[in-house]
């Protein structure tokens, strides 16, 4: 079957523009189609052939990795995942998805640099009708988030249990951790507490700018760690300044800054999660928005489980669920894929798999 590499740059453009996506990603896609447009004829065959079609001005990896795929008679893999959400009311699936989650795999509280005690966090939880929320603050490394000691987290531990004793039937404070993805991929807590807690969550917080051998590296270390559970906002951006009233690592007195992904190989790092059952978090931070669909596409592909989690700070923040909702019904993320759809017991039993 010929397929025309032009027609399909558009269709793809076509698609992000009615998906609303980011406007700099569908002018990538008219940008290439209109400089192979102008091409004389023969020469666009003559550059898949050479591997020269990077050297045109306005066509990058992503456009030439379509035209080559389209000028082999394949639908490009970018618009097989476009058109597998196309058609979808994605609000209803978005409602659907949240609809379906039972709890937060990511919060924190004052006992790290979250804003609110752990029982007003709780509460506020109990009433968006989650039947869990797991405590996730940070670990010692993290200062700056006020990381907490192998025996704070003890304290923790304890404090937590006699909460649950007292809360609603039908909820319950899980443990967590937030636990930092040391510079040589080891997790920066006692390997005793981390088997404790019910669910460890693992994010890098420093050296994002590792490069991407040693990023990559350092990201597969944690995923093949068996206390690991979910992979935190993997590629630890930020698209735009930080709610006001929020601080957070890092962050201080840097309001208005963004931060572009760190580099690793994602496909190695999904293919590890998806080998070793890792869940890849949907971070729904409006600030984060982390990972971007396109990868959340390419874990999809590779088979990963999600945790749509809200890395709440405040209990407020526990309602912004909706907007990683949002971000996994655009890439058609399945409720089935997703752990926090899950009751506590099947979660906990996952957990400790
Ligand atoms: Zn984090
Ligand atoms: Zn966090």
């Amino acid at each position: 079957m010929t397929r025309d590499p032009i027609a399909d740059l558009r269709r793809i453009a076509f698609l992000l523009e009615r998906a609303n996506e980011a406007t700099h990603r569908v002018r990538a896609f008219r940008t290439a189609a209109n400089t192979l447009a102008a091409l004389p004829s023969g020469e666009l065959a003559e550059r898949v052939r050479d591997r020269t079609l990077r050297e045109l001005a306005g066509v990058g990896d992503v456009t030439a990795r379509c035209v080559v795929e389209s000028l082999a008679g394949e639908e490009p893999v970018y618009l097989r995942r476009l058109l597998a959400t196309e058609g979808v009311d994605l609000d209803a699936e978005a409602t659907a998805l949240r609809t379906a989650l039972r709890g937060d795999c990511h919060t924190h509280s004052d006992w790290s640099d979250g804003g609110s005690p752990i029982e007003e966090m709780a509460l506020a939880a109990v009433e968006l009708g989650h039947e869990y929320l797991v405590l996730t603050d940070h670990s010692p490394r993290l200062k700056v988030a006020r990381g907490l000691t192998a025996s704070r987290l003890r304290q923790q531990l304890d404090h937590v249990a006699q909460l649950n004793a007292a809360l609603p039937e039908g909820f319950r404070i899980l443990t967590g951790i937030e636990v930092d993805i040391l510079a040589d991929g080891s997790l920066d807590q006692e390997e005793e507490l981390l088997a404790r807690l019910d669910v460890v969550v693992g994010s890098v917080h420093s050296g994002l700018g590792d490069d991407r051998a040693k990023m990559t590296r350092r990201m597969l270390t944690a995923i093949a760690n068996p206390h690991l559970d979910i992979l935190g906002h993997c590629t630890g951006r930020m698209v735009s300044s930080r709610p006001a009233g929020v601080t957070g690592p890092g962050d201080r007195g840097h309001r208005a800054r963004t931060r572009a992904e760190s580099d690793f190989d994602a496909d190695a790092v999904f293919a590890a999660c998806a080998a070793h059952d890792t869940a890849v978090e949907i971070n729904s931070r409006p600030e984060r928005q982390d990972p971007p669909k396109r990868l959340i596409r390419r874990a999809l592909e590779a088979g990963c489980r999600f945790a749509i989690n809200t890395d709440a700070h405040a209990p407020g923040q526990l309602d912004w669920q909706r907007f990683g909702c949002e971000r996994a019904a655009r890439c058609g993320v399945p409720a089935d894929r997703v752990i926090n759809t899950w009751t506590a017991d099947d979660l906990l039993t996952w957990a400790h798999r």
